[in-house]
């Protein structure tokens, strides 16, 4: 049976090594940042390239919490990819700030760098309010492209915030995906590329004072100690358990699983590459996707539902990243968009389908979902 994404795979393979390290934690006590805790930050600010690391409750945290620290507020906008999960422009809510959404590019399905600077000027030329920030996505596992938003950042002086909740393990060149923001931010739900079982996240920065800040914040806005509170935090930590269950994670995804994920795309675009009416993921040279989701785009909605339907009628399981482009939630309802410029999103929405992908799908199990989509595509 193909499953979408196989935790219990997973799980069956590092059962052993998962199972000793909880029951460790559980023994020796330490339970809410616990010495696991620490020791993981360390090995992902490593494994990142970055100086710190800074673990809390969630991937939506780490976002609310970088935008805590950068102090992002009333009247700020904040600029957020139209297709991307509810959490990258929810939190800009959450502090206050306007989020303004911004097209993506077709192939990468990722912030559009002409859109953004678009979008820019014309807050800049209306001056009602300050243009502050991008949160960029690292979507489907690949980086956005950081070359050229740092220039628009730098051109008008934005910080850039990298929601790397799907992009762990992506790279451009050498660069690992979480040191291309001066703040960045992943999440370990058990379905992204690194995930643990339960809920958790993690916050990644190079600078000092902006570490010591959010060290404080996931802990009530702590001082000296927790009973001495110098600011409005939040609660928002890593239990031991899930850090010792992802430090197992982790060597299993640097040993071999980003590579067999790579491994798995390479198959799907060998075998779907000569069937009509499809596009597939295209990774841009020098750019490295951890490939958290694969994702093909049809031509019109009936075709995506229509295959989507087959699959399902095949026991195939697929989904619909994302359906709803943010600026049609009704939760930003009360902003007022300029939605003419959202085209690329409008039409993903409604033409992209994600097929299976995980580090433990078989050969065959990509066979037979490359015939079943080759058997409606043709049968049209
Ligand atoms: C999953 C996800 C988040 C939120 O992470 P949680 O751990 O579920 O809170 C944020 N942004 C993106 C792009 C995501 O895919």
């Amino acid at each position: 049976m193909i499953k979408f994404r196989d935790l219990q795979a997973q799980y069956q393979h590092l059962k052993q090594q998962i199972d000793d390290a909880v029951t460790n934690v559980m023994t020796s006590g330490g339970f809410i940042l616990g010495k696991e805790v620490l020791e993981l930050e360390k090995r992902l600010a490593e494994y990142v390239g970055v100086k710190h690391c800074v673990t809390c409750a969630n991937g939506t945290d780490a976002l609310q919490l970088a935008a805590m620290t950068l102090n992002l507020g009333k009247d700020d906008i904040v600029f957020v990819p139209d297709f991307t999960f509810f959490s990258s422009g929810e939190i800009v809510s959450l502090v206050g700030a306007i989020p303004v959404f911004v097209d993506v590019d077709r192939r990468s399905f990722n912030i559009s760098p002409e859109a953004l600077e678009k979008a820019v000027e014309a807050i800049a030329i209306e001056g009602k309010y300050k243009p502050k920030a991008v949160v960029a996505v690292d979507l489907f596992g690949l980086p956005a492209p950081y070359p050229e938003l740092r220039k628009v950042c730098n051109k008008y002086d934005l910080a850039l915030i990298e929601d790397s909740a799907q992009g762990f393990g992506g790279r451009i060149g050498n660069k690992v995906a979480g040191s291309f923001g001066d703040i960045a931010t992943t999440s370990f739900f058990p379905a992204k590329p690194l995930g643990c079982y339960g809920d958790g996240g993690a916050v990644f920065t190079d600078n000092d004072k902006w570490a010591d800040i959010l060290r404080s914040l996931r802990v009530h806005g702590k001082g000296d100690n927790k009973y001495d509170n110098v600011r409005i935090g939040m609660n928002s930590r890593l239990d031991a358990i899930q850090a010792a269950i992802l430090s197992v994670k982790l060597n299993a995804f640097e040993d071999y699983e980003l590579d067999a994920v790579n491994q798995v795309a390479k198959r799907y675009n060998e075998m779907l590459a000569d069937i009509e009416g499809l596009i597939l993921p295209e990774i841009p040279e020098g750019y490295y996707s951890s490939y958290a989701q694969y994702t093909i785009v049809l031509n019109n909605q009936s075709k995506r539902d229509g295959l989507q339907e087959h699959l399902k009628s095949k026991n195939i399981p697929s989904m619909v990243y994302y359906p709803k482009p943010m600026h049609s939630q009704q939760a930003f309802a009360p902003y007022n968009f300029d939605t003419e410029c959202l085209d690329v999103t409008k039409k993903l929405s409604e033409t992209v389908l994600s097929l299976p992908m995980h580090p433990y799908l078989k050969d065959e199990q990509v066979a037979e979902v490359c015939e079943a989509v080759r058997y409606y595509m043709t049968a049209q």
